[in-house]
């Protein structure tokens, strides 16, 4: 979200969100629009028809009452028919009687040359109703609503009669063409009007993209501790946010240990170095004899010794962080692996006066990472021999547990106090500083041993008791 390409390519009219809202945005409401427009339209056309449509069966209706009315007068029929006039609106109604042999009994005058007979539909017998009319074009082009119907003329002989009616349409298509014309220029108004809205739409909803952006791009490492601010959020964007303060969160955490790392090492590399230094001036001040400066040099070489090891335990911890860190596992007989560590250790545990024994089933296996078992079972030993004083018992044992190979390491030392046991797996941290510091810890074994349970996706608990001793537990998940 926040990498080069990705702003590079939001640019671009297919990456950019605004872009496409505003589009959509116009689209669908110009397209309501012109489906609005569009029902207006046909409605009014219809509208116009119908009432043409109901216009023509009344007129002819009273043009058959007239001929029921007025037997053998023509005279006053021939008035009637060329006389009428319609509505404002509807400015000629064309009317014409043709008796049973089709013969022009009366008609608007001028109404052949318009609409010949001919070109009327057939006659309706039936009870005049609503929507029978059709439309027809006059030689001229114009269009006409029209409907012929059989009528009767006492006076006549035959009295058969067909009545013929047309209403001239050309004000029905001014006013549409009128409204159409309106109509269209709405629809350019509000083509303009929609992509505007759209616009504006698009740009208020992506703000809080924005300000996100803005507020992460000024995130440095000197400002880590800037969170984006949630209120007013809308949902979306208020989980979005939430996971990357979270994730914030997790790099000031980090970023704090990193630097209390790096100033923790300075700070134990910085002493022993010092010593070093003030060694070396003191022998310088005179001479001496070889025996003195054998006694320096072994002196010297304990304290690099220290130094060398204190480097690889950091140098070991920075490789087990590394994210492609993995470990090279085998089938090792849990067993053989603990009665190594008795060899190894035994002889240091007697020195101290300190019972340093093992228990496992004879065929317990697992598949770990041989010598990181060895170093992380070793560190517990090695501590559980430093707390412990002569008397005391140190014990390891291992065994299966569901899903686990469990191992433990638990001796009757010293103990550490219930407020700092969640503190021990810290690098450099040290329950007793001035007593380690004798003792020489760096107060890294614990955080190697967390590293090591890390890389084989395990875990170490800890319980501890003041003047009862010590249990550290590893669990190795079963592969
Ligand atoms: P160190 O190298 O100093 O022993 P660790 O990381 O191994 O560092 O241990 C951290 C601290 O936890 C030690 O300083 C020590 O005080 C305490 N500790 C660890 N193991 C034991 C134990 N078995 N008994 C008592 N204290 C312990």
């Amino acid at each position: 979200m926040f990498s080069k390409t990705g702003d590079k390519e939001g640019k671009k009219w297919p990456g950019s969100l605004a872009a496409r809202m505003t589009l959509w945005y116009g689209l669908s409401a110009f397209a309501l629009v012109l489906m609005a427009t569009g029902f207006l339209y046909h409605a009014l056309s219809m509208g116009l028809a119908q009432e043409d449509d109901v216009l023509l069966t009344q007129n002819i209706q009273s043009v058959k009452a007239l001929l029921r009315e007025s037997p053998g007068e023509l005279e006053d029929l021939q008035q009637a028919v060329g006389d009428r006039e319609t509505s404002p609106r509807v400015p000629w109604l064309w009317t014409r009687i043709l008796d049973a042999s089709s013969r022009v009994v009366a008609e608007t005058p001028g109404m052949s040359k318009k609409l010949p007979a001919g070109s009327f539909p057939a006659a309706v017998s039936a009870a005049l109703s609503p929507g029978l009319s059709s439309v027809i074009d006059s030689p001229d082009r114009r269009s006409f609503r029209v409907l012929s119907a059989k009528g009767d003329w006492p006076g006549h002989s035959p009295p058969d009669v067909t009545v013929q009616m047309a209403i001239d349409m050309t004000s029905d298509e001014d006013i549409l063409e009128k409204f159409g014309s309106k109509l269209l220029w709405l629809l350019v108004v509000s083509l303009g009007a929609c992509a505007l809205a759209g616009y504006w739409i698009a740009q208020r909803g992506i703000r809080p993209v924005r300000e996100i952006a803005g507020t992460a791009s000024r995130i440095g490492s000197s400002t880590l501790h800037e969170r984006l601010e949630r209120s007013g959020l809308p949902s979306e964007l208020f989980d979005l946010a939430g996971t990357f303060n979270d994730m914030l969160d997790r790099l000031e955490a980090s970023f704090t240990r990193l630097t209390r790392f790096s100033s923790d090492i300075a700070h134990e590399l910085r002493t022993p170095i010092q010593n070093l230094r003030v060694a070396v001036e003191v022998a310088l001040r005179k001479e001496r004899e070889p025996e003195e400066y054998r006694d320096f040099l072994g002196s010297c070489l304990e304290e690099y010794q220290r130094l060398s090891n204190l480097i690889d335990r950091l140098l070991f911890l920075a490789r087990a962080e590394y994210p492609g860190a993995s470990i090279e596992r085998e089938k090792v007989n849990l067993k053989k692996e603990l009665e190594l560590l008795l060899d190894f250790y035994g002889l240091s545990a007697s020195e101290s006066g300190i019972a340093l024994d093992i228990e496992a089933p004879e065929d317990l296996r697992a598949e770990l990472d041989r010598s990181l078992f060895q170093r992380a079972v070793g560190n517990l030993v090695e501590n559980a021999l430093k707390y412990t004083s002569s008397g005391g018992n140190v014990r390891i044992k291992a065994s299966a547990t569901a899903g686990n190979i469990r191992v433990e390491v638990s001796d009757t030392g010293r103990g550490i106090p219930e407020d700092q046991l969640s503190r021990v797996f810290d690098r450099f941290y040290r329950v007793d500083e001035s007593r380690t510091a004798v003792s020489g810890g760096a107060g890294l074994g614990l955080s190697i041993v967390k590293s090591i349970m890390d890389l084989h996706g395990g875990t170490v608990e800890i319980q501890s008791k003041v003047g009862q001793g010590t249990l550290v537990v590893l669990f190795f998940p079963i592969v």
